[in-house]
């Protein structure tokens, strides 16, 4: 059955050229082309398609004076879907226009869905708001919020202080974790767990480190047992996750807490494809995957996302960062609109607000402070200046004063930086290994394994590397090339001084990097680290360059990289760093 609907110019050219090729619609939207009016064939029920009829006339209203006033600007025609620039809300438009519809279309004949598995003990329920606020400042100042609209807001959960306070139900997950012997959860495990355990979708502002693995996957291991269907016909979860070592390792901390014998599996580009389909239709629970990879098995019809009931954006800035848009919205498509989103974002940039808006329902929110480098004053931050030409003298210099048991983690911007570096230091006879995204997957993995296992003790890597790895005992981070923002800096830094442990970071500047140096200041104030006078004077100089270049060029402060300074503006100098 299908309905039809009359659209104006305006619309259809919006729906053509940026839904149809993004989302491939055909299946459920047939759009005829006219020219003055065109109209899309809905199928579905009657009420879907009456539903989809309500939101497209609600979305005219809302969108048409902006397409039109864009038209007048003579922008339309030139709008694809990288013409957002127009229009910063298109994007974010298309992709609810159509996350909308299909949610209409695809839960009418879908089972019910189970999502609260959530019993408060006694012990949290009695706590009182002022021994909450209490507890949240002392555990990293930790932050929640209801993001409904100031009046529609919920109550927020107390935290579960305890690991029974959460899962007291399930003695499996309380084995599993007396098994490996923590001692208590970690700050956004504390809050996370009564948040989706009670079934609400979940942000997790929080970088690697934290305990965001566990406070995801445990929640994700109980939906998927309590759900009451015979047969599911594929995965429950999906964790997606920006790169093949951090896939790895949450599939590695998937198998460790093996609840109920659920087989988990990892889909990355660069493995061996013929196994992972194998070991896909041999069935399997959890899938830890990257999303050009799943798209890939998706599009083949090798996998089944419907019956995906418990979604895992990890790291979504990074996903961003790394042009997997396209794929997630894909996938997103196919994975039933009625399910439990959690996502983690170790920052809240534009792009990842919108994939929230996009793709969550109603979250909560937690904070971690993860860019404050207060919570790593374990680190001891040096900064050097130097010139380009005398970086390899500097490393070469520190590598000759690394004690035994010292482990370094060589951060450079470009794959043939990484190759340069180490064949270099293999001719001197130094043990090492590189780690980029140029090299085989094998490659990688056995890099990362000697690393961790100590066989070898310098790493040298790209930004690939900069968050997520989780090798407990690097003593040492060395910046070799500045990084391409300040954010990768600190997840950078972040490598070393893991648990507690007390660890350094080196960090090599040169002239070229002057417009880091405004934003490298607060970082180190904040860790209470020392600030060289250098720094100081080259902020100064790279302030005044700004403000002179702003006033001889008018539109200096718009859309050319200067603005609001940050690094993620610095994405078209992105040739200077590769991960
Ligand atoms: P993640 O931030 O998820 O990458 O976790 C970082 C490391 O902390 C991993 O090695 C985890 O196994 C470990 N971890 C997770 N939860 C806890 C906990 N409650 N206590 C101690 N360590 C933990």
């Amino acid at each position: 059955s299908s309905c039809v609907l009359g659209f104006d110019l305006v619309l259809k050219m919006y729906v053509i050229e940026t839904l149809c090729p993004l989302f491939n619609l055909s299946g459920f939207l047939q759009i005829k082309r006219g020219d003055y009016e065109s109209e899309v064939v809905v199928f579905g029920s009657s009420a879907a398609q009456q539903k989809v009829k309500e939101m497209i006339d609600d979305l005219m209203a809302d969108g048409s004076s902006q397409f039109r006033s864009g038209m007048k600007k003579g922008f339309l025609y030139s709008s694809g879907y990288g013409g957002s620039k127009q229009f910063p809300d298109q994007k974010c438009l298309s992709s609810n226009l159509c996350f909308l519809i299909f949610s209409i279309l695809k839960s009418s004949d879908l089972p019910p869905l189970k999502k609260k598995f959530y019993t408060e003990a006694k012990s949290v329920a009695m706590l009182t708001t002022e021994e909450v606020d209490e507890w949240r400042k002392e555990n990293n100042n930790i932050f929640v919020d209801d993001l409904k609209e100031e009046g529609e807001k919920r109550s927020i959960p107390n935290p579960c202080r305890t690991f029974l306070e959460a899962f007291e139900l399930y003695p499996e997950i309380m084995d599993n974790i007396h098994r490996v012997g923590f001692t208590k959860p970690t700050p956004i495990q504390s809050q996370a767990w009564p948040v989706l355990l009670s079934g609400e979708d979940l942000i997790g502002i929080a970088q690697t480190g934290t305990g965001k693995t566990l406070a995801y996957l445990l929640p994700g291991f109980i939906h998927v047992d309590g759900q009451i269907v015979a047969e599911r016909g594929g995965p429950g979860m999906l964790v997606l996750t920006p790169t093949r070592e951090l896939a790895l390792q949450i599939e590695a901390e998937c198998s460790k807490y093996s609840y109920k014998g659920y087989k988990s599996m990892c889909i990355y580009g660069g493995g061996d494809r013929r196994g992972q389909v194998n070991v896909v239709k041999s069935g399997v629970d959890i899938v830890i995957a990257t999303p050009g990879r799943l798209h890939d098995l998706q599009m083949n019809e090798i996998i089944n996302l419907r019956s995906i009931t418990y979604l895992v954006l990890d790291e979504a800035d990074r996903m961003l960062d790394m042009g997997f848009e396209p794929q997630i919205m894909k996938i997103l498509l196919d994975i039933r609109p009625d399910r439990q989103t959690v996502m983690t974002s170790a920052t809240w940039p534009p792009g990842v607000r919108r994939l929230a808006r996009s793709y969550l329902k109603d979250p909560m929110m937690v904070y971690v402070g993860t860019l404050d480098l207060a919570a790593v004053n374990t680190v001891k931050q040096t900064v050097l200046f130097v010139h380009e030409e005398e970086k390899k003298s500097y490393v070469f210099d520190f590598i000759r004063n690394m004690e035994p048991q010292d482990k370094v983690l060589i951060f450079v911007g470009k794959k043939i930086m990484a190759d340069d570096l180490s064949s270099d230091m293999c001719l001197q006879g130094l043990i090492v290994q590189s780690l980029h995204g140029g090299h085989e997957q094998c490659d990688r993995e056995e890099a990362l394994k000697d690393f961790k296992d100590g066989r070898v003790r310098i790493l040298v890597a790209t930004d690939l590397a900069s968050r997520g790895l989780d090798v407990f005992d690097i003593t040492h981070i060395f910046n070799y090339d500045f990084p391409r923002n300040i954010e990768e800096y600190v997840h950078r830094v972040g490598r070393t001084g893991r648990a507690g442990r007390s660890g350094i970071a080196v960090t090599l500047v040169t002239r070229e990097n002057w417009r880091m140096a405004p934003e490298l200041i607060p970082i180190l104030e904040r860790a209470g680290q020392e600030v060289p006078e250098e720094l100081v004077l080259m902020a100064e100089r790279y302030e005044k360059h700004k403000r002179e270049k702003e006033m001889y060029s008018p539109r200096g402060g718009g859309g050319g990289g200067g603005g609001g300074g940050r690094g993620r503006g610095g994405r078209d100098r992105g040739r200077n760093w590769e991960f």
